[in-house]
């Protein structure tokens, strides 16, 4: 087959962030086609994904404006109120409190598949030409677009190609953007747990040596963990039975619930940090992990990738109210910089989280306490930190 097409816009890599992409910027009248590897797996509610996240206010109003968020928040999505967060080696706690941001919520507890899956059933009414299986084998860049290499022999020109493949992405190591990596030698273990007390619609994160026990609340009384552990720790507790696990989950978490059930399978993911060194090359852009991995403790992965949806989709409809060339490399460098710079920020919070609370040294230990206490004494503080954390 040979076939050929030019568009607007070629989003490659179709999970929440390339998916929700192509429907923004569809709206925006452009002519958009998606290119992914492989159809998701319809969501069904008794299938849970083991892989959740903590959305932000501020993607649920991108989404909201693509309308797909109120079916998603009515389908399954578990409002957090509180967020606790203590060191099992220092006195001290940081609290967060929905109330004295004057919301309702923190943000809401969703998982990866049924965003997925939602995403996707708005992607023909949005009138996004869809190229799936479909892989990119080649890319040609010239003056004025693109032409994109598909493994069935199609053809896609596009005035610009947006990257959204993934941490591996193959369309940011053919137009040549360099990566920057390290590897945290930790593993993220994950699964669902029922407590013995109710989670009370509160995110819960405790410190310990070897990486954070975050512990977010689901629906129906369930909750899933997000679990750090160096590598062989995690492969260790990967292999234990599920008593052996439930008894060293709970002293893990201080017993701050009652006792501790898992409820799901295991799944143990390798932790690491890429940055792309820069995010615009000529007509290729890169988005979410394509362009930025970063480490789980502050469940920020998918928002700053819908972070940099939002700021391309103003950036896009600012040039056309301008009457401009949105695909003109000024207007898209301005965004780049700018997305580069708040992830890479975010990216090393993260780090140095992970690094201060990691660490058995008896002088990063002593800091730790007062540092967790003067946080939480300051309100300001925490009002700050959250106002970053849901991008208000
Ligand atoms: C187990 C686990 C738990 C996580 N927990 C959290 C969390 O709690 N909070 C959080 O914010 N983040 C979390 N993350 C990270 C989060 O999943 C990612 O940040 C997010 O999925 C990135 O979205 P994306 O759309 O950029 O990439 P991906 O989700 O990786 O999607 C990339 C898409 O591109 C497709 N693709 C790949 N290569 C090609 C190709 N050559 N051609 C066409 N299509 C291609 C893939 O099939 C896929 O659909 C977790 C990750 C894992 C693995």
């Amino acid at each position: 087959m040979n076939r050929r097409a030019r568009i607007d816009v070629a989003v490659v890599g179709g999970g929440v962030v390339g998916a929700a992409c192509a429907i923004a910027l569809a709206a925006l009248d452009l002519d958009v086609a998606l290119v992914e590897a492989i159809e998701p797996q319809r969501w069904a509610p008794d299938k849970a994904d083991l892989r959740v996240y903590a959305f932000a206010p501020d993607n649920a109003r991108l989404l909201e404006s693509i309308g797909v968020w109120g079916d998603i928040r009515t389908t399954r999505a578990q409002p957090y109120r509180r967020m606790r967060v203590w060191d099992a080696a220092a006195a001290g706690e940081l609290a967060f409190d929905a109330d004295a941001f004057g919301r309702n919520e923190l943000g809401w507890i969703i998982e990866h598949g049924l965003l997925v899956d939602r995403l996707w059933g708005a992607l023909p009414e949005a009138g996004v030409h869809l190229n799936c299986p479909g892989q990119v084998d080649a890319l040609e860049q010239h003056d004025q677009g693109v032409r994109l290499h598909l493994d069935d022999g199609t053809r896609l020109d596009a005035r610009l190609v947006i990257a959204a493949d993934g941490a591996e992405s193959t369309v940011r190591k053919l137009a040549g953007f360099d990566v920057v990596t390290h590897d945290y030698a930790q593993r993220g273990l994950v699964a669902y747990v029922q407590t013995q007390h109710p989670h009370q619609d509160t995110a819960w994160q405790r410190f310990l040596p070897g990486g954070p026990l975050a512990l977010l609340p689901c629906t129906e009384g369930r909750s899933s963990i997000v679990w750090t552990l160096p590598d062989e720790e995690a492969k260790r507790l990967l292999a234990v039975d599920d008593d052996t696990f439930n008894r060293e989950l709970t002293r893990a978490f201080d017993a701050r619930l009652g006792d501790m059930r898992v409820d799901s399978r295991r799944v143990a993911f390798p932790l690491r940090r890429l940055l792309a060194q820069r995010y615009l090359q000529d007509r290729v852009l890169i988005i979410g992990d394509a362009a930025h991995v970063v480490h789980p403790l502050a469940g920020q992965g998918v928002n700053l990738g819908l972070r940099d949806v939002a700021a391309l989709r103003d950036s896009i409809r600012d040039a056309q109210t301008r009457g401009a060339d949105f695909a003109a490399s000024q207007r898209l460098l301005r965004w780049a910089r700018t997305r580069k710079s708040e992830n890479a920020a975010a990216a090393y919070a993260f780090d140095g989280l992970n690094r201060l609370f990691s660490n058995d040294g008896v002088a990063v230990s002593l800091l730790r306490g007062p540092l967790l206490g003067l946080a939480g004494k300051l309100p300001v503080l925490p009002h700050a930190l959250w106002r970053r954390a849901a991008g208000l």
